[in-house]
């Protein structure tokens, strides 16, 4: 199939292009380079270009005229998003408009959009299932769930059909080692804690001890990054054997504590590394884990790396060998 994939040279995009191009897929890559790596396109086409600019959206989409469109393209940071929320308005709901608009110009009527757990906000209970309030607390959230509504209404306007995935935590890395995630500056907890294994930090911070959770430390659903790309790869043939608009959590359904974290990366590496207690990140949820069954039944989705340990070695792999 031909797929365009804006963000393509991102982090999850950039697994998702590696997996389309080994089953064989057309796969046209859309990146501003601005958070984006070149090296991370591999062999896949790579059209520098901002979502910003119409013209050129309108070009491209009559040059390749793909019959899908997987949208990354975002800014992911939640707290920039309340420091700068135009930033996150304008690039991820105003510039995500102009590429739905592009694609209703070009007939392309299959989409995949990259959303966030971040669209619940708080949750009042977990495992969230997608019928959860949709109630973010940060603009980040906000940015992305307009989307989502601008999908759904699409969807009921026309033969435009989509698929929302709602990311949990995305953790680790490809296990060539080719690719993995590379945010400057970092802010995730694996890499971190990975970067502080190896020397490159000098310590690791647990942003909150208090909270309601076993340990006191906030509890996440980290998914691996391939796990999330082959949903990509079952969305897309899910819409293209005529399934109908949907929203899928993305999530292996049970979470991980910081210190759990820690744990495991001092086990699996035999490094140590300090740590240091610190207040809560605000807008931090003590527990968010997807209740991802819909993931499972309705999209047949078989994660191959829900293992900790797994995911840590994936980007112990990385972080020694990185390339970007
Ligand atoms: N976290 C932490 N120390 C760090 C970075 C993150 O304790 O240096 C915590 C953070 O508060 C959250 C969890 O680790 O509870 C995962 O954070 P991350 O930024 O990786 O993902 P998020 O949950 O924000 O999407």
């Amino acid at each position: 199939m031909k797929v365009l994939v804006t963000g393509g040279a991102g982090y999850i995009g950039s697994h998702v292009v590696r997996q389309l191009l080994l089953r064989g897929d057309d796969v046209l890559v859309l990146d501003n380079l601005v958070n984006g790596h070149r090296e991370a396109v591999g062999v896949a086409r790579l059209e520098v270009m901002d979502l910003s600019d119409n013209a050129g959206l309108k070009r491209l989409m009559k040059a390749f005229q793909p019959e899908a469109v997987i949208h990354f393209a975002a800014f992911i940071e939640v707290g920039e998003s309340v420091r700068n929320p135009l930033k996150y308005y304008q690039n991820n709901t105003a510039n995500g408009f102009s590429l739905l608009a592009a694609c209703q110009e070009a007939g392309i009527r299959k989409f995949i959009f990259s959303s966030t757990a971040a669209v619940y906000g708080t949750p009042k209970a977990v495992p969230i299932p997608e019928t959860a309030s949709l109630a973010p607390i940060n603009p980040y959230g906000f940015s992305k769930l307009f989307v989502e509504q601008a999908l759904r209404d699409l969807a009921a306007a026309s033969d435009f059909r989509y698929v929302a995935l709602r990311y949990f935590n995305a953790a680790g890395a490809d296990p060539s080692g080719e690719i993995g995630e590379s945010h400057k500056p970092e802010s995730h907890l694996i890499p971190l804690v990975l970067q502080a294994a190896s020397g490159e930090r000098k310590d690791i911070s647990i942003f909150g001890t208090d909270y309601p959770t076993p340990d006191g430390t906030c509890v996440r659903d980290y998914v691996h990054v391939n796990d999330l790309a082959d949903a990509h790869l079952k969305a897309l043939d899910y819409l293209k054997d005529g399934g109908e608009s949907r929203v899928f959590n993305c999530g292996y359904g049970h979470g991980y504590s910081v210190r759990e974290v820690l744990d495991a990366v001092k086990r699996m590496t035999g490094k140590d590394f300090s740590v240091v207690e610190a207040p809560p990140r605000t807008g931090d949820p003590a527990e968010l884990v997807a209740d991802s069954r819909l993931l499972t039944e309705i999209l047949k989705w078989k994660p191959q790396f829900d293992n900790l340990n797994a995911i840590i070695e994936t980007v112990w792999n990385w972080e020694l060998n990185r390339r970007y």
